[in-house]
């Protein structure tokens, strides 16, 4: 079966892909950024079509990229899921750099390097697609074909709008690439908030990575729970996107969104409140008033993915499915004394 190089082995969506690739036989490279980091993901699929490769950081990463391909030629399928997420100090260490040099970096080796690989799937987000100071406008719709039109010097060193505007260049430096390399199979994949469970319940801990923590604060904090309004989408649809951009050919040159609704945290709440009767009075109950207010903001916050839909065919997992298994795993390995 094709050998596949994914960056960012150790990620929260990635180890979703690996887990299907390896499912489906393939051959997986995953970059990590230490031998510790690639011992204990290995030993955790414990499958001997996992190998991992070193990258320490993305922002410096041209090196490390030139010898994973000189140690496996065979590479035919890239999938770039690697990226520091939503980091709140030294935006441009630990978000832009890597970001916009990792991604340049990984497709000038495979231009040099990489004779083999003929598919590219980009992990990238609905930060590419949504201008961030256009939000709440409903006159405005936002598609597969929109861009986030926001600067550097707009990103205001806030690090959530820093983010949009790094992916955003980063998939430009993609679909760059894609215009001149007619011969790949370039694919996007953006996807809104994503949550759901972790592949290993060794990552189940206090803090998740940063998507989850928009349910893992509702456990945690009280009623000083962190609030937000978003569109969301579960990481196993997340995950076999990729997989479905690798094998079918209709998604060749073709972003596609990963949303399935909009969502806030007292809709959260309320989720959890129904359905996880031990929980009661350990955390907040929910403000009616504010769960009606989410169709106004997705009127106003419209991101229409009907192209995508029809591209993949899936029937993506609905928030109660993501939201209970999210927590019960949380509550099964016993992070918090509930
Ligand atoms: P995680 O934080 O779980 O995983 C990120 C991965 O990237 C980790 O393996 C991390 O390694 C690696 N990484 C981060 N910075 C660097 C760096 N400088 N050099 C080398 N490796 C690095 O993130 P997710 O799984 O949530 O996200 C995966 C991808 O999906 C990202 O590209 C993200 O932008 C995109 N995305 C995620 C969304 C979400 O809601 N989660 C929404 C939309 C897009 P280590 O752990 O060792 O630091």
């Amino acid at each position: 079966m094709s050998k596949v190089l994914i960056t960012g082995a150790t990620g929260f969506i990635a180890t979703h892909i690996i887990k299907i690739l390896l499912e489906r036989n393939y051959q997986v490279i995953g970059t990590v950024r230490t031998i510790e980091k690639g011992e204990e993901i290995s030993k955790l699929f414990n499958n001997l079509n996992f190998k991992y490769s070193i990258v320490k950081n993305l922002g410096d990463s041209k090196q490390d990229f030139i010898n994973t391909f000189k140690e496996n030629p065979d590479i035919k399928i890239v999938i770039h899921a690697a990226s520091g997420v939503f980091i709140t100090d030294n935006i441009k260490e630990y978000i832009v750099d890597p970001a916009i040099n990792g991604t340049q970096s990984l497709l000038d080796t495979i231009k040099e390097f990489g004779l083999n690989v003929n598919c590219f799937i980009f992990t990238s987000s609905i930060g590419a697609i949504v201008t961030p100071n256009l939000r709440n406008n409903s006159e405005l719709i936002r598609n597969e074909s929109t861009w986030n039109e926001s600067t550097w010097e707009q990103s205001n060193f806030h690090p959530l709008i820093a983010y949009m505007y790094a992916k955003t260049q980063a998939e430009r430096i993609v679909w760059n690439f894609a215009q001149n390399n007619e011969n790949f199979k370039v694919v996007c994949i953006n996807p809104s908030y994503v949550f759901g469970p972790q592949v290993f319940n060794e990552f189940v801990k206090q803090t998740l990575n940063s998507s989850n923590e928009v349910i893992n604060t509702l456990l945690r904090d009280g009623d000083n729970y962190q609030k937000t309004t978003a569109h969301w989408v579960d990481v196993r649809d997340v995950a076999m996107a990729h997989i479905y951009g690798i094998e079918h050919e209709n998604t060749k040159n073709k972003r596609l969104i990963m949303k399935e609704g909009a969502m806030n945290e007292q809709i959260i709440l309320k989720i959890l409140n129904e359905n996880f009767p031990q929980l009661k009075g350990k955390i907040s109950t929910p403000k009616n008033e504010e769960i009606l207010n989410i169709n106004e903001w997705d009127n106003k916050n419209k991101l229409i993915n009907e192209t995508t839909r029809e591209i993949l065919g899936l029937k993506q997992i609905d928030l109660q499915k993501t939201v209970i298994d999210t927590v019960q795993q949380i509550l099964d390995n016993k992070v918090y004394d509930f």
